[in-house]
């Protein structure tokens, strides 16, 4: 499956070749800002670049920022669990901040293609130990250290939905349907497909 385009922003604050790839942490920036959710992009890149410890696999604000090769083990969610996990970071600087469609749409294609390289299934997960999609707020990790991201304005659901959607089609590729997912995400929605 092919995969969206990304923009590189390394970062030294990673774990070099841990990472089992068996879950897919999704957080949300949460800056705290009282500015809208697309201003949290740069700032989190260089937050993650600068010497807070912390990192991320993908930054994804309207577009997509690697920060940490999947080999790698980004640092993210406390010891053990940076270990086995891949993690996203969407932008939402406060918890009744609306998400941007776009970011949805790419950190679901983002999943989409780990889960498809790696086996993960496309489930929603609510402890650590398991393999899935978990919120950092559904974690063991997350719950004792006090998180509500990505909070309930994240369209679970949906989100779920289109990730399995999009594992489907990309399957096709490149005979049918020539990896361009956010055009079929498009059309699947004009023709009343709930994705
Ligand atoms: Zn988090």
């Amino acid at each position: 499956m092919k995969t969206p385009p990304e923009l590189s922003f390394p970062t030294v604050n990673f774990i070099q070749f841990h990472n089992a790839n068996r879950n897919i942490f999704i957080h949300s920036t949460r800056s705290g800002r009282d500015w809208p959710a697309i201003m949290d992009f740069e700032p989190t890149i260089q937050w993650f670049q600068g010497d807070s410890g912390l990192s991320s696999h993908l930054v994804i604000g309207g577009r997509i920022a690697r920060m940490v090769d999947d080999d790698d083990s980004a640092i993210h969610a406390g010891g053990a669990n940076n270990l086995k996990s891949l993690a996203i970071e969407i932008v939402q600087p406060k918890i009744d901040t609306p998400f941007i469609p776009a970011s949805l749409d790419l950190a679901a294609w983002s999943c989409a293609v780990w889960c498809l390289k790696y086996g993960i299934p496309p489930v929603r997960i609510f402890s650590q130990t398991e393999v899935g999609i978990i919120g950092h707020e559904d974690s063991e990790q997350g719950r004792s250290s006090g998180k509500s991201d990505p909070g309930p304005l994240f369209p679970w659901n949906m989100f779920i939905k289109r990730v399995k959607t999009l594992m489907l089609f990309g399957s096709l590729e490149p005979h049918i349907l020539k990896g361009d997912y956010l055009k079929i995400l498009g059309i699947l929605r004009y023709v009343g497909v709930e994705v």
